[in-house]
């Protein structure tokens, strides 16, 4: 049995420091989700208080019904994955994993530790020792060690940090297929967001010890609730303007002089001054004055400062007229010549492709 894990008011007052800020949130009992932010943020602090290697200044932790905060780590129906493996170098593989039930005196072990095995792909180790695996091989072994008094919440710290890229990416997926498989609750911290994009089914933006927006990645890239999640999550491209008026379903704002349209349900704001976000892929350069685009949300007299060829896409650098550079990258499907640096274009979006955020709120 699974339950939601909720956190309550939670901070940590480190001397003189606000680790973490008067938090709230919950995680849905069997979930994979992951704590996502730069360096410093509160995540790995947040963790430890979940694990109960932290004390919180204030606030609860709970599991279902159950409070949990005061209880000591080993108390707790949680388990935590570390990003250096913790193994047991003498003892070998199938007694690593073994460890936990063998501790609580669980008689007939094999089986399960057997089956542990099997989860992660590892039968064919157990009798080798963990300096005769690869580092992807021991986070597995970490894993399975870990799953195997059956948590009701896995706790995953940067665990795939010290692995090489291409690792990296595989056990990313390897991860997904396992919570999938056991069906446990997996709190997963990173600052990688391609990582947490690929893994998780919610996750939590942090910054300065707070949340600045929880939702489902594609809610979180679709729709980002401040510049920091904007810009933090991918790329985007933030300009500035203000509300001029409405009409329809779409606000209109002035941008440089010059007037485009959000529909509202992409707007966090009804008035003032503001951000209109666009993200790089859904920005497209025109040659100038080829009447490209919809007519509607068009900028015009920018000139290319800078192309990159990076294979799938070229990344383009456009310079609009007030100064500010754009992002733009174009799907290379060959459909047309490349621009080159120098050439006039007019770039243009389609409005459901934009956002808007409340700039009085948010100082970038
Ligand atoms: P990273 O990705 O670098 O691990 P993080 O988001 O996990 O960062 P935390 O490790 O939670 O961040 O740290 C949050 C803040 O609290 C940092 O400013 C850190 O210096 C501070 N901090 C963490 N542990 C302690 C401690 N034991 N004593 C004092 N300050 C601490």
């Amino acid at each position: 049995m699974t339950s939601d894990l909720v956190l309550t008011g939670i901070s940590k007052q480190f001397a003189g420091h606000r680790a973490v800020d008067n938090l709230d949130l919950t995680v849905p009992a069997g979930t994979f989700f992951a704590l996502l932010g730069p360096s410093g943020c509160g995540k790995t602090t947040t963790l430890r208080m979940i694990a109960g290697l932290e004390e919180p200044t204030a606030g609860s932790i709970r599991l279902g019904d159950d409070e949990i905060s005061g209880l000591r780590p080993y108390k707790r129906p949680v388990n935590t994955v570390f990003q250096n493996y913790a193994l047991f170098p003498h003892l070998d593989i199938f007694e690593n994993v073994a460890f936990g039930l063998k501790r609580r005196k669980i008689k007939d072990f094999k089986p399960k530790v057997e089956e542990m095995l099997d989860l992660v792909e590892l039968n064919d180790y157990g009798k080798r020792r963990p300096g005769q695996l690869s580092g992807g091989q021991q986070q597995r072994v970490a894993l399975a060690r870990a799953l195997i008094n059956r948590p009701q919440v896995l706790l995953l710290d940067e665990p795939l940090g010290a692995l090489d890229l291409k690792l990296r990416r595989q056990m990313q997926l390897e991860l997904k297929r396992i919570q999938t498989e056991v069906g446990i609750t997996f709190v997963h911290v990173t600052h990688d967001q391609e990582e947490a994009m690929t893994m998780a089914d919610t996750i939590a933006v942090m910054n300065a010890g707070r949340i600045e927006q929880l939702g489902s990645p594609a809610e979180l890239y679709d729709l980002p609730a401040t510049t920091f999640v904007a810009n933090f999550l991918g790329q985007s491209n933030l300009i500035r303007g203000a509300i001029i008026g409405h009409a329809d379903q779409n606000l209109i704002v002035e941008v440089q002089g010059r007037k485009v349209v959000v529909p509202t349900a992409r707007c966090r704001v009804t008035e003032g001054e503001v951000w209109l976000g666009i993200r790089p892929e859904k920005v497209f350069l025109a040659a100038a004055g080829s009447e490209e685009g919809d007519g509607v949300n068009q900028l015009r007299g920018a000139v290319v400062t800078d192309v990159s060829y990076v294979g799938v896409s070229t990344q383009y650098l456009a310079k609009l007229p007030w100064g500010q550079e754009l992002t733009v990258f174009e799907q290379n499907t060959g459909a047309r010549e490349a621009f080159v640096a120098g050439d006039p274009v007019d770039l243009h979006w389609r409005p459901a492709h934009s956002f808007l955020l409340d700039a009085a709120q948010d100082a970038l």
